[in-house]
């Protein structure tokens, strides 16, 4: 076999949109553009309670969400995101809050002013503006009033409510084409037409289109991505994508994962969210969770140092690798929120846990710091490597907790004194 090039290496397609500025505060979040693709997330909390939507809007932004949607459905809520707002800043929570409103959207940004001006970006759906000569006046007061505050929107459509009288036109007109297109295609139009018509609608009002996000959400992962792929062809508006109703648990992980990574793969995507459903017992912030490791595994961004470890096979018939690979793993995590600060990289940072001799010590050599439990028959002895090379063995009870500090001591070391650099400089 002659080989003369090298194999290249497979990496996401680079971005086209345009950017926008989400701000809040003194703080800007920047979006789309050449920005890193941003994760979003939504509260499940009553609105009006404003310490209870506080406190999860915070264990989401420290999750890693960098945008959190909060409902806006009634005056009592719309009356409480200015003291959420409030309620964040005092804790140092600093992540903008974008509105989530349908049906009443128009009064509730009009009547209260407050609201309008403490959220940092609108979320409109045009099929729930308002029906007949509603539609065009309740969707012209919002933008009105995302003009007033200098807030970016996201007109998001979504197939479950779906702008009808749009649909019905569509309808109609495929009705009398020759070879009418099948319904999925019409829907697809449809799901397009509304976005990218509503987002013209906002820049005649006078909004730049760079601070106008489209997203037309779907709950199949094939529908998903045929949509996308026109929505990115057809406009450069930045795109925020997630999966609709995705589900719980596995499936909706899978699913989310499945379609948000073909379309990131191709550049396509600004923001996401991965829309779950709480298993009973989970936290809210597993969406946070999979959303990063989606942009982390894709290479897209680094949010926590990588745990790798082994399945396990009949070499390891004790649970001891299991126990220590995901007691690393929580013990990283947990940390990540003072030492994204404290240690500077320190996300870069690679662990692993290995449960065997066959691939333990290799593994472990490719990472920053890596160890190598005894299988099955193996002399109960654990090889730590740390860059590269076995530095010492551990025995014994207490293998976890020793390498745990282990872990720590190598983080600072490497990232401590990697601040203390960049603050020199
Ligand atoms: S490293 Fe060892 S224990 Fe882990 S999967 Fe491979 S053979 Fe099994």
């Amino acid at each position: 076999m002659n080989i003369e090039t090298p194999i290249p290496a497979a990496q996401p397609q680079a971005r086209r949109s345009l950017q926008a500025q989400v701000k809040w505060g003194a703080h800007v979040l920047t979006v789309g553009g050449d920005a890193p693709v941003r994760v979003q997330s939504m509260t499940n909390t009553d609105t009006v309670d404003v310490i209870g939507t506080a406190i999860q809007v915070k264990e989401l932004a420290v999750a890693g969400s960098e945008m959190v949607r909060i409902t806006v459905n009634t005056p009592e809520a719309a009356a409480a995101v200015p003291h959420i707002r409030e309620q964040l800043d005092l804790m140092g929570i600093h992540v903008p809050l974008i509105g989530d409103f349908h049906f009443n959207g128009h009064r509730l940004l009009t009547d209260h002013p407050a609201c309008a001006e403490a959220l940092s970006k609108y979320r409109i759906n045009p099929g729930n503006v308002g029906k007949g000569d509603k539609k065009d006046r309740q969707f012209g007061q919002m933008i009105e009033a995302a003009l007033r505050w200098d807030k970016p929107v996201r007109i998001g459509v979504n197939w479950g409510s779906l702008d009808q009288e749009l649909l019905v036109q569509l309808m109609d007109e495929n009705s009398r084409r020759a070879t009418p297109w099948a319904a999925r295609q019409v829907m697809y139009e449809a799901l397009i037409s509304s976005a990218i018509s509503s987002a013209e609608r906002a820049q005649e009002m006078g909004m730049k289109a760079s601070q106008i996000l489209l997203s037309c959400k779907v709950s199949g992962v094939q529908d998903l991505i045929a949509v996308y792929r026109e929505l990115a062809r057809r406009c450069d508006y930045p795109l925020h994508l997630g999966l609709t109703e995705a589900g719980m648990g596995t499936k909706g992980t899978v699913a989310s994962t499945t379609a948000l990574s073909i379309l990131l793969q191709e550049g396509i995507g600004d923001t996401i969210r991965v829309s779950l459903t709480p298993q009973p017992g989970e936290l809210r912030t597993q969406e946070v969770v999979i959303a990063n490791e989606i942009l982390q595994a894709l290479g897209l961004r680094v949010f926590v140092p990588s745990v790798t470890a082994c399945p396990g096979c009949g070499r390891t018939t004790s649970s001891t690798f299991q126990e220590l690979a995901k007691q690393i793993d929580d013990f990283l995590r947990a940390q990540m929120p003072v030492w994204r600060s404290r240690y500077p990289g320190v996300e870069h940072l690679k662990v692993a846990v290995m449960g065997c001799i066959v691939n333990g010590p290799g593994e472990s050599k490719h990472a920053d710091i890596g160890i190598s439990l005894p299988g099955t028959g193996e002399a109960p002895a654990a090889p730590v490597f740390i860059d590269g090379e076995k530095k010492l063995t551990l025995r014994g009870e207490s293998i976890a907790t020793e390498f745990q500090t282990l872990v720590e001591n190598y983080i600072e070391n490497r990232f401590g004194s990697a601040k203390a650099t960049v603050e020199a400089d």
